[in-house]
């Protein structure tokens, strides 16, 4: 109050994370608490990053390489794409607020399938902009007509997530081509965040279409299948000119050394992202047979985590799921309080899960 504040955040909160395993095993005097709330990589870390950590260790007198080159070369040879094509990140978090700063200003609008992730929002009311939402369609399945429909004049940006966080829901490969010819020159953001965990003969992670010369920015994160969340790196890759804009906005030594070398290591750790990704579709098949055992709805998933319906009782099933020491995620702040989403967990995670389940059903 006793500052010249020139912006309105009103619309924004600070961010709160969901409680720590700790502090749940604390307050609930629990032996046994696990956490399938965020969708992290329940193998742990590519040991080949976690190596190249442990070597990286005694060059941290030095400053970050400005330019992450051998990240930047390492994502692009995976990608296809040439290294002017992308640009490293503290997060992909950090990547959807440098995006937002870079071609948002107030008046602007960008157009977001809800629910969705939550940042994309957060980015568009930082820099002034309006966040308009379009509901998904039945089955949580992207009503691609009612996206393109709510594209104006002032549109800058349009968000896709797919696979989607939290529905686990893909927009087809037909779509994402139906909805760039529909809309020109606007900006399409695409979260591929989870890209790795979709197995559909029609999925894109939107790279093809960059490669086409469309105005698509193809995001990813090193914190899901990579297993490496806790050094935090993200990417996006677009046309050269796109990077550019972003460049601008960017601080000099945005990703850390040891996320640098954790992060060039993984990229190529295909081993650990095959079998992380095996044993996902394994859990994932689990969890779905558990719901159907249970009548409980849900919605299949190409990702790493599956939303089920749990029906009027569900906030109150979350808060018992908790006292069993289960953690998930609870679907109010989507606009969805009959839900949770629940993280694919190891074996024996997912197991512990669904006996807390029955055991409050
Ligand atoms: N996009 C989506 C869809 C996500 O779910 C997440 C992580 N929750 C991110 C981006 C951000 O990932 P990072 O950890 O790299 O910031």
């Amino acid at each position: 109050e006793n500052i010249k504040a020139r912006k309105t955040l009103d619309q924004i909160q600070p961010y709160s994370p969901g409680k720590p395993i700790w502090e749940v095993q604390e307050e609930l005097g629990l032996e046994r608490v696990i956490k399938l709330a965020s969708n992290e990589n329940p193998l742990g870390p590519s040991k080949k990053a976690v190596e190249a950590i442990e070597q990286g260790v005694l060059g941290l007198n030095r400053y970050p390489d400005a330019d992450a080159s051998d990240l930047k070369t390492a994502i692009a040879k995976e990608h296809g794409v040439e290294k002017n094509q992308v640009i490293p990140t503290n997060g992909a978090d950090e990547l959807i607020t440098l995006i937002s700063e870079a071609f948002l200003e107030q008046g602007d609008e960008i157009v977001v399938p809800d629910p969705s992730f939550s940042e994309y929002d957060f980015g568009a009311h930082i820099m002034g902009a309006k966040v308009v939402k379009v509901p998904f369609a039945q089955g949580f399945t992207f009503d691609v007509d009612a996206m393109i429909a709510a594209v104006t004049d002032q549109t800058k940006i349009i968000y896709i997530c797919s696979p989607n966080n939290p529905t686990g829901t893909y927009m087809k490969k037909q779509d994402v081509q139906k909805l760039l010819d529909a809309v020109g020159d606007v900006l399409v953001v695409f979260d591929a965040a989870y890209s790795h965990y979709a197995d559909a003969d029609d999925y894109t992670d939107g790279t093809e279409f960059i490669r086409q010369g469309y105005p698509l920015l193809t995001l990813k994160t090193f914190s899901k299948i990579y297993g490496i969340a806790g050094v935090r790196v993200g990417f996006g890759i677009a046309a050269d000119s796109i990077i550019t804009s972003i460049l601008k906005v960017k601080e000099p030594f945005n990703v850390n050394t040891l996320a640098q070398l954790a992060a060039t290591a993984a990229v190529t750790d295909h081993e650990h992202v095959t079998q992380s990704r095996e044993a996902n579709s394994r859990g994932r098949e689990f969890l779905y047979e558990a719901f159907e055992e249970l009548g409980l709805p849900y919605t299949k998933s190409m990702a790493n985590f599956v939303l089920v319906k749990l029906g009027d009782e569900g906030e109150a099933l979350y808060q018992d799921l908790m006292k069993k020491g289960v953690i998930v995620r609870y679907g109010k702040g989507w606009g969805l309080p009959e839900y949770v989403r629940v993280s694919v967990g190891t074996e024996e995670e997912n197991k512990f899960f669904v006996q807390a389940l029955r055991e409050l059903i």
